[in-house]
């Protein structure tokens, strides 16, 4: 048994694949098996154990894919955006140095016990903080053609897996990462593989739609080639996906600095979207998300009140109630959390968000109405308890303790 992060896991006995499906709201499957374009998972839900689980709020990328590696809440391991604050320097930076890691990874303590580890990643900002501490295979799809066995554990990627280098903003990005684990599996047969994809194509496309299918589709068939290959897999999702839209199809922004500024006037308040990241073209950096820091002649309790009767807004916190509720280390969230509803999103001011990239109606994530994702084993678990509140980050006690 090996200890991680207070929690116990068996060591793997057969290969064993956790996958995190970036924002694959449980429809997106339902959809596809339902028309036929995921034999696979049909069986294996008929088969082995298909479970709804609980993200991470914020249900955003970085802190979802780092509690699945953890196993634990951003509280343990410290990484509660994609983007943060630092009220020390007085400046804002990305949150995808490891440096800010507060718990070590059940891939690095699987790799440390001796185990053969692999990780791909589809962008390159996960695989810094994902492979963290770890020995062994670890890289990305974007950077597939950069990968060296000195940083990587792997050189001459792009012939391993035999297709082209994806563009970052592309279904492809995500492929790559499933052909890659095809070709892992085959030639270096790991014992564990943490795989995970982009969600350019969820935010883009609704489930049921052509292309979510074929996305869809496209996963079932490697999903197949793993499953065949006999390895146990976990599949659990990041965050789910919502449209985030009025009426007229245009986005449901709340501009909250604009809000701060026109009710307190200007620098008594800032406000951070910790969804920004480098990639912001089919978001526009719009989640449904945010952190306010007030300036000291500002009480939060002032603010909360009205925060909360914005319409489009859902939850309003003080810094430690949200601490508490979401799990989230309270030295990096601000002094005030708001979260949006289901259709609608937090944005700055106007002339901060460029959404001339949007091609279609606005989907993006980030609140509690995107907490609902996918937990599916290729087994029959034996002993989950059916009153226990399932989480994305129980993937790997699923996969080794309770699926082999
Ligand atoms: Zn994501
Ligand atoms: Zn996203």
């Amino acid at each position: 048994m090996l200890t991680v992060n207070r929690r116990s896991y068996r060591p793997p006995a057969v290969p064993t694949v956790v996958v995190c499906v970036d924002g694959c709201e449980p429809d997106y499957l339902s959809q596809a098996v339902y028309r036929g374009r995921m034999p696979w998972l049909k069986r294996t839900l008929a088969e082995g154990t298909g479970l709804i689980a609980e993200c991470v709020v914020p249900s955003f990328t970085n802190p979802n894919n780092v509690s699945i590696v953890t196993g634990a809440a951003p509280s343990v391991h410290g990484i509660c955006g994609n983007y943060l604050y630092d009220p020390a320097s007085g400046s804002e930076v990305m949150m995808n140095d490891p440096k800010w890691l507060t718990a070590p990874s059940i891939l690095a303590a699987l790799a440390d016990a001796g185990h053969k580890i692999a990780v791909v990643t589809a962008k390159d900002k996960l695989r810094r903080l994902l492979g963290h501490g770890m020995r062994g295979i670890c890289f990305s799809s974007e950077k597939a053609h950069e990968a060296t066995r000195e940083v990587n554990g792997i050189d001459d990627v792009l012939s391993l897996v035999g297709l082209p280098l994806p563009d970052v903003y592309s279904a492809a990005l995500s492929e790559f990462v499933f052909a890659a684990a095809v070709r892992l599996m085959r030639r270096e047969r790991p014992d564990v593989m943490y795989l995970s994809t982009t969600d350019y194509v969820q935010h883009k496309h609704a489930p049921g739609t052509p292309e979510a299918d074929a996305f869809c589709a496209m996963m079932d068939r490697y999903l197949g080639e793993l499953d065949a290959l006999g390895c146990v897999i976990a599949l659990t999702a990041d965050h789910g996906m919502n449209s985030k839209v009025g009426l007229d199809g245009s986005p449901d922004v709340i501009y909250l600095q604009e809000w701060f500024d026109q009710q307190l006037g200007a620098g008594r308040a800032r406000v951070i979207l910790p969804i920004t990241d480098p990639y912001v073209v089919h978001h526009g950096a719009l989640g449904s998300f945010a952190t306010v820091y007030l300036s000291p002649a500002t009480p939060a309790a002032e603010v909360i009140g009205p925060l909360q009767r914005l319409a489009g807004m859902e939850t309003v916190l003080a810094r430690d109630a949200a601490a508490e509720r979401f799990e989230l280390p309270s030295a990096r969230i601000g002094d005030v959390v708001c979260v949006s509803a289901r259709s609608t999103v937090i944005g700055t001011s106007p002339a901060r968000h460029d959404l001339s990239g949007l091609d279609a109606p606005l989907r993006s994530h980030g609140g509690v109405s995107e907490q609902r994702v996918p937990l599916i084993v290729n087994r029959r678990l034996a002993g989950v308890d059916s009153t226990r509140r399932l989480r994305n980050f129980d993937a790997f006690d699923l996969a080794l303790n309770r699926a082999q």
